[in-house]
């Protein structure tokens, strides 16, 4: 079948990150090639300064995903901004990461050499059994948390929500956070690497503490933190070869589709993110397996799939 758009849909090829508190899932579940025992992240929709993605189709060979993004702005629809506007990551986490908050648009441009802020949702793909995360925090007022970080009375003030596999998650800037041992993530995220470490359980890391940025942290929590109950979305029982939306704010729409046996979808408007979480099957004829992150091309039309496959899709706004 002949689609109307005139650019391939794109391939990529993941950038992966050592990271102290990374595992070994990225390799042994997702099949990325390498040598690391501590891979903690696998950015494979990304065109940032800190990871950009080499395009795997032929035609486009020398370039990486930011050239492309500069040199070829049709590919990608109508678009205003300068960078690539979203990151995709799939993050497996042996050990619990540091407790973060990121800030918004508004003090990253001022404080941040005009950077943007980080929204990001989370995709659980896999945790243990009665799992929890860091999702919020328990002060009521700006005193009240001042007070609580400074006397760092860290087990009352941090809000851990439980999780299950299939659970969605969208952290808003100012939200505190943080990932726990033994999940696996897949993040949709502003294209940004602004993170300010709130608290590091006192680790030390090559015999020293890490960084802390406890200002910074303060000035963007917000207070009070959203709702428990409104953070988490359930995603099991969604219907099958269809997209299915999750979360659509002012950066990006995230939808899960699972395909069963055969589907087809319509595409226009802006360009497409699809990350495969499991199984195999074909995109337009091409074949596809877990761990595969393509683009699918602006106004592309319709989109044949095939096998069975488990999806997080995401446009940018
Ligand atoms: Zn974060």
């Amino acid at each position: 079948m002949k689609n109307q758009s005139k650019f391939p849909i794109l391939f990529l090829q993941p950038v992966l990150k050592q990271m102290v508190w990374g595992g070994s899932r990225l390799r042994t579940d997702f099949g990325y090639e390498s040598e690391a025992d501590n891979l903690g992240e696998c950015w494979g929709i990304a065109a940032h300064p800190n990871g950009d993605c080499a395009i795997k189709n032929e035609e486009f060979s020398d370039m990486t995903l930011s050239k492309l993004w500069k040199e070829r702005p049709e590919f990608f629809g109508a678009y205003g901004t300068e960078q690539f506007p979203l990151l995709i990551k799939i993050i497996d986490a042996k050990s619990d990461l540091s407790i973060q908050v990121h800030p918004d648009d508004a003090y990253a441009q001022k404080n941040e050499n005009g950077s943007f802020g980080k929204m990001e949702c989370w995709y659980i793909i896999d945790c243990p059994e009665n799992a929890v995360l860091v999702a919020g925090h328990n002060a009521g007022t700006a005193e009240e948390l001042e007070g609580m970080v400074h006397d760092e009375k860290w087990d009352d003030l941090i809000r851990k929500i439980p999780i299950q596999k299939g659970d969605f998650i969208q952290i808003d800037p100012g939200t505190v956070h943080a990932i726990t041992a033994g999940c696996l993530i897949l993040e949709t995220q502003q294209n940004s690497d602004i993170t300010y470490r709130l608290y590091d359980y006192g680790r030390m890391v090559d015999g020293k503490p890490r960084e802390l940025h406890i200002k910074q942290s303060l000035d963007v929590i917000q207070v009070p933190a959203k709702a428990a109950k409104d953070s988490v979305i359930k995603t099991g029982g969604l219907p099958e070869n269809k997209m299915n939306e999750l979360i659509s704010c002012q950066y990006y729409t995230v939808y899960k589709l699972n395909v069963s046996e055969k589907c087809q979808i319509s595409h226009y408007g802006s360009f497409l993110n699809m990350s495969v979480l499991e199984g195999s099957g074909t995109v337009d004829g091409i074949a596809v397996k877990k761990g595969d992150h393509f683009i699918i091309p602006a106004n592309y039309g319709k989109i044949e799939m095939e096998g069975e496959l488990e999806i997080i899709a995401s446009d940018a706004k």
